[in-house]
């Protein structure tokens, strides 16, 4: 008893499981050799979406130097590249490479400062502000393990470079361009995320749900331009959307079933240019998020009826009802339940206990993953999520210090070295089981 109780004691003030199967020293000494200064560089060099031409060289570059036959430019900037190893299961493993318009002010001695002129023409600060930095340096390192140890797998590991997943285009371009048909199809997928929300060192993945589906739709509201003094000559655009913006409220308050996440976001609403001038028109762009494929239908639907239902009550013609247009969207990401149960159990054997947490959802986030590994395709997927913030940010936030920078932010800063040796370990470890040799595939 007093014995159990001493070794409770010192358990607890050693410091927390690290990642320590037995290629995980080479890891670390891939991080200090070449794979920090990767890091580095990608961190200092962030693209935007479908203009990731330096990062996709690059990235060409690193996987043909571990022994990869490399592709380049599908879906646009993406990268494929194949190892074979014998005859054995096909895995891939995807890592998204876009940055975001956002002006880094972290402090760090790397923060970019990367300007790019993106799609629409515009120059903007480009900033590496939702840590995809993470993703393909992982994916370097994991490229390199793997070739190092082809003794203890078989088969084909296909490295999905992928382009643009801030947008959400990255992965239909991908596949449009012919992932599937042009390349070996996988037998599995497989995919990480840094998490600024968890703790260095742990990973996390769920045995369904992973990340909900998104949609962005724009409604364009026609109305009557007029003068500011005479509302009755005509009929004003912005009172109506303001009638929509409430009323689309009542779409996840009174239709969808109450146990059925939802969410309605009017994210942008644009409409005028004077005080005394009733517009012709209002512009309101919406996010629509969901849990499941039969909700995101329904709202998406509900939200056109709402629309036109609201500019009907206040007399709008049928010819100027408004128009529901649907910009893009990706379906939910759910991982396959064997899988990720297969999995699960070997990030906790490879992680140790403390090392693994099962995936809550905190919020309707999406990724364009699910493309992947839509039902259509039979590819079963497992997404994991990769600590990127070290312990003592999260109790200094506890005791009243600057609270841990989330995702997006221009303050965003995850510690890098732990974040790419954890997602890198990790990731090895799950392509190691699924390929060891003789290994028998289960899925749901
Ligand atoms: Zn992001
Ligand atoms: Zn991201």
């Amino acid at each position: 008893m007093r014995l159990g109780y001493l070794l409770l004691a010192a358990a607890c003030v050693s410091a927390p499981a690290l990642a320590q199967p037995d290629y995980a020293p080479a890891v670390e000494a891939d991080y200090k050799a070449s794979l920090g200064a990767l890091f580095d560089y990608f961190h200092r060099n962030p693209e935007l979406g479908f203009l990731e031409s330096k990062t996709a060289a690059r990235m060409a570059a690193e996987l043909k130097k571990a022994g990869a036959t490399v592709t380049e430019g599908i879906g646009k900037t993406g990268v494929v590249a194949v190892m074979k190893n014998g005859d054995g299961p096909v895995v891939m493993i995807r890592a998204d490479m876009d940055g975001l318009p956002v002006e880094e002010k972290s402090g760090l001695a790397n923060a970019s400062k990367a300007r790019q002129v993106n799609l629409a023409g515009e120059e903007v600060p480009v900033m590496h502000a939702c840590g995809h930095d993470v993703h393909i340096t992982s994916m370097v390192g994991t490229a390199k393990r793997l070739a190092a140890m082809k003794d203890r797998w078989k088969g084909t590991v296909v490295f999905v470079v992928q382009p643009a997943e801030e947008p959400i285009s990255g992965a239909k371009a991908m596949i449009a361009d012919g992932i599937y048909t042009r390349f070996p199809k996988p037998d599995y997928a497989l995919a990480l995320h840094v998490s600024s929300g968890l703790g260095t060192g742990k990973v996390s993945a769920s045995e369904g749900i992973q990340y909900s589906s998104a949609d962005s739709l724009e409604i364009l509201v026609r109305g009557v331009g007029t003068h500011g003094a005479s509302p009755h000559m005509g009929k004003d655009p912005v009172y109506i959307g303001s009638q929509i913006v409430v009323a689309l409220q009542s779409i996840v308050s009174r239709e969808v079933m109450p146990l059925s996440p939802a969410v309605i976001t009017v994210g942008s609403f644009h409409a005028g240019t004077r005080p005394n001038i009733i517009s012709d028109q209002a512009k309101l762009e919406i996010t629509v998020r969901a849990n499941d494929e039969e909700t995101r239908a329904q709202l998406i639907k509900a939200v056109e009826r709402v629309a036109r239902g609201v500019a009907r009550t206040h007399g709008l013609p049928e010819d100027k009802l408004p128009e529901v247009r649907h910009v893009e969207g990706t379906p939910t990401t759910i991982n396959d339940g064997a899988l990720a149960r297969r999995l699960n159990a070997v990030m906790v054997e490879t992680l140790g206990k403390d090392g693994f947490e099962p995936f809550v959802q905190d919020g309707m986030g999406a990724e364009d993953f699910a493309y992947f590994i839509e039902k259509q395709y039979g590819v079963p997927g497992y997404y994991f999520a990769v600590g990127g913030t070290p312990q003592a940010a999260f109790d200094a936030e506890k005791a009243g210090g600057p609270p841990v920078p989330g995702h997006h932010s221009p303050l965003f800063r995850i510690d890098p070295e732990p974040s790419v040796t954890t997602g890198t370990v990790a990731m090895t470890a799950a392509v190691l089981e699924l390929m060891k040799p003789g290994a028998a595939g289960e899925t749901d």
